[in-house]
């Protein structure tokens, strides 16, 4: 059933070798989980992959889910609830029109949005809002912010599970500890997972991740951490040094990165090779959960850059 209610996409996810000479005898291996699928970006993919069936298996005719105005997930959550024939609401922080792209890209793909003031946001997993919503909206089943379910962690543990390369750290960004959490739990012995937090001061993600890999798989699992050095400012900020990185870095590499995750990732990478963090000679593995434009995109077939 998941086979028709999902789309399978282009698994395993392509890792090329990221050649910079500021990186020394440290190797840096992108997994390309952008290139999964066109339309759900690659983390969001691998959280939903196995929630689907999960929601479809409940009888529920609705998903309901929360995010911010520019959330992947939203957007996500759009697309996999029209492929599985689900009708979708997504409830927005704020109040932020008129729409942007990710917004309407998600209202075309027949999602209904509702959009909720910043103090209830924050609390909306009290049974009070959940009940308010049920009442005006009927019934749904809860997507939490992020896509972060059990489900997830055992979603983003195949990430690690798809690396053919022996490899010492991988690394993500983080923004609810979902995908560490499963990246972490799929680690083999000796390996390490750093997780590069987008948050500002979001300390009590480390808690979430262990809480999260405890209700997944019933234990803390595999050796990680949350860096917190490298939010930039806090959620969707930048500071100079970061843009600065990011223009050097599309022009070294014809690769375009988000600022708000995958480019606070690697200015993190880049960092920690440059203070001896990681260590020389080893391979590091750096996870491209979301978007990324420019000319590597279609040299995914390339044998030079394949690994
Ligand atoms: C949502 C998102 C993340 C954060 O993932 P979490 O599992 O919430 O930590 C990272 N990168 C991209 C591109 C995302 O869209």
């Amino acid at each position: 059933m998941a086979g028709q209610l999902w789309d399978e996409g282009n698994l395993p996810s392509p890792l090329q070798e990221l050649r910079d000479e500021r990186l020394g005898t440290v190797r840096v291996l992108l997994k390309r989980d952008d290139l999964i699928h066109p339309e759900i970006v690659g983390n969001k993919w691998r959280k939903l992959r196995y929630l689907l069936p999960e929601v479809v298996a409940s009888g529920a005719t609705t998903m309901l889910t929360f995010g911010g105005a520019y959330s992947n997930h939203v957007r996500a959550v759009a697309v996999a609830g029209r492929r599985a024939g689900l009708r979708t609401i997504g409830v927005i922080r704020g109040d932020e029109r008129p729409m942007n792209a990710v917004l309407a890209a998600a209202v075309a793909d027949g999602m209904r949005l509702r959009y909720l003031d910043r103090v209830t946001y924050r609390r909306r997993d009290d049974p009070a809002t959940l009940r308010a919503l049920r009442r005006e909206l009927g019934a749904f089943y809860l997507v939490p912010e992020g896509g972060t379910t059990v489900y997830a962690v055992r979603g983003c543990a195949e990430i690690v599970a798809e690396i053919a390369t022996p490899f010492d750290i991988v690394l993500c960004a983080v923004g609810t500890g979902g995908t560490l959490a499963g990246l972490a739990a799929g680690l083999p012995a000796g390996r390490r997972a750093i997780g590069v937090s987008v948050l500002r001061g979001a300390h009590s993600l480390d808690n979430d991740v262990a809480e999260l890999q405890r209700s997944a798989l019933g234990e803390r699992r595999g050796e990680w951490i949350v860096d917190h050095r490298f939010h930039h400012g806090g959620f969707a900020r930048a500071s100079p040094e970061l843009d600065a990185f990011l223009v050097d870095f599309e022009r070294r590499h014809r690769l375009v990165l988000d600022h708000v995750y995958v480019g606070k990732l690697m200015f993190a990478l880049f960092a920690m090779v440059a203070a001896g963090e990681i260590p020389p000679g080893s391979v590091a593995v750096a996870v491209v959960t979301g978007p990324v434009s420019g000319a590597a995109r279609s040299n995914r077939h390339s044998p030079d850059l394949m690994v």
